[in-house]
């Protein structure tokens, strides 16, 4: 399977390069914060098949680093909690939510499933958020592979 490139989500202020939120600069090795190009972050902690407490600590990371940039929107790829080692990933993630683990950053969230073309869900995270229609667009029905998180 090729590999897609990651679109990077913001860009360095010392080389001006294109990055990653977090970490260091790939480009510099710079350890400054970088400037956001957009406002909104795919994350998806499918990748690498981590498991369910990796990927919590992933999340809580990005949460952080996306805060401190001033990204607004993050959409959350956990899966769908089916069986198997990767299953997990979906429930340790509404669980935290739920249990107000990101409140300091997170202001609310959306799971996939609630926000089904044309559905109220929908047409309430579009009036937060209207960058986010040709994002949502695909998901015809929800998607409970999902999760979006509106940032404080
Ligand atoms: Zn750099």
């Amino acid at each position: 399977m090729p590999k897609r490139q990651a679109i990077q989500p913001a860009e360095c202020l010392e080389c001006g390069n294109a990055r990653s939120l977090l970490g260091n600069c790939t480009h510099c090795g710079s350890d400054a914060v970088p400037h956001a190009t957009r406002d909104w972050v795919v994350l998806n902690l499918e990748l690498g098949a981590p498991t369910a407490e990796d990927a919590l600590d992933r999340l809580t990371r990005h949460v952080r680093g996306a805060s401190e940039v001033g990204i607004r929107t993050m959409i959350v790829i956990h899966g769908y909690g089916s069986s198997g080692s990767g299953g997990k990933i979906k429930w340790v993630v509404r669980d935290a939510l739920e249990n107000n683990y990101f409140s300091d950053r997170v202001d609310e969230y959306y799971f996939g499933e609630d926000v089904a073309f044309a559905s109220s869900g929908y047409h309430d995270l579009l009036r937060r958020r209207p960058g986010l229609k040709e994002h949502l667009a695909p998901f015809k029905v929800g998607n409970a592979g999902m999760t979006v998180l509106l940032m404080r």
